[in-house]
């Protein structure tokens, strides 16, 4: 079981509180989508339970395990982000199986991982490429396919798409939400993209001002929105 549990999490950046007591339950295999207004704290969240942040109070957990204090290599996550740094001297190949590689996998089992990350996201003829011959949308499916090869219990998507023109956001999300059901890992998923979160969530949390606002399914939301503040993001007049 991998599911991720917040309780009373609570972040500063020195004097500052950005985060303030935020309880939120994700079952394993969900599918949740952080939206809210720039500056409210998503990256901030997504990085505390990646481990990249602190946690200034409060506890995570992921499955049965208390992770707020595990390095992130500890904590069976994996994070894409918004800007794919790739590396350009490697192959699309070589870049999905570099983490692996790094962590003294043995090479039969890492071109057996990125063969099948290679398969989900249709990038097979694609392997022996340099990321320098690839489209934008190719070079997001890798860095998600880094994700993949690494295994992880939880995905961790902080706004993946936000870079793609809107064809191949499209495109991309139709990838994302087959992922899902292929892999049935726990995901996390930033964005401010309202048909995003409606089509992608089995969860979708508001948040405001480093709060949790409202968490409901996308319908809830929509159809019974607490306030004017989430009618805004989900979309429905309030
Ligand atoms: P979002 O991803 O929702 O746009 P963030 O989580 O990036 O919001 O930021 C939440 C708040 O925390 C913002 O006010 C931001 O300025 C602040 N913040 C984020 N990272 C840092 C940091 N490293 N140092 C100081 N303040 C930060
Ligand atoms: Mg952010």
């Amino acid at each position: 079981m991998s599911g991720v549990t917040l309780q009373k999490v609570v972040k500063r950046f020195g004097e500052a509180q950005v985060i303030h007591g935020v309880d939120l339950t994700i079952e394993d295999g969900e599918f949740c989508v952080f939206v809210g207004p720039s500056g409210c704290g998503k990256s901030t969240l997504l990085r505390m339970v990646a481990g990249l942040e602190e946690t200034s109070e409060g506890t995570i957990r992921i499955g049965n395990r208390d992770v707020t204090k595990a390095d992130p290599s500890e904590r069976g996550v994996a994070m894409v982000f918004q800007t794919y740094a790739l590396y350009p001297h490697m192959t699309v190949a070589e870049n999905m199986g570099f983490g692996l590689k790094m962590t003294g996998h043995p090479k039969a089992e890492i071109d057996r991982k990125v063969a099948e990350a290679a398969r989900i996201l249709k990038l097979d003829e694609l392997l022996s490429r340099k990321p320098k011959a690839l489209s934008g949308g190719q070079r997001q499916r890798v860095a998600i396919g880094r994700a993949i090869v690494r295994g992880p219990e939880v995905f961790l998507f902080d706004e993946p798409l936000s870079n793609l023109d809107a064809e191949l956001r499209v495109e991309m999300r139709v990838e994302i939400a087959r992922l899902h059901r292929e892999i049935g890992a726990t995901m996390i998923y930033v964005t401010h993209d309202q048909v995003e979160a409606m089509t992608l969530a089995d969860k979708i949390v508001v948040l405001r001002k480093g709060k949790v606002e409202q968490v409901g399914k996308p319908l809830e939301l929509y159809h019974n929105p607490d306030n004017r503040f989430v009618a805004g993001f989900i979309g429905s007049p309030a």
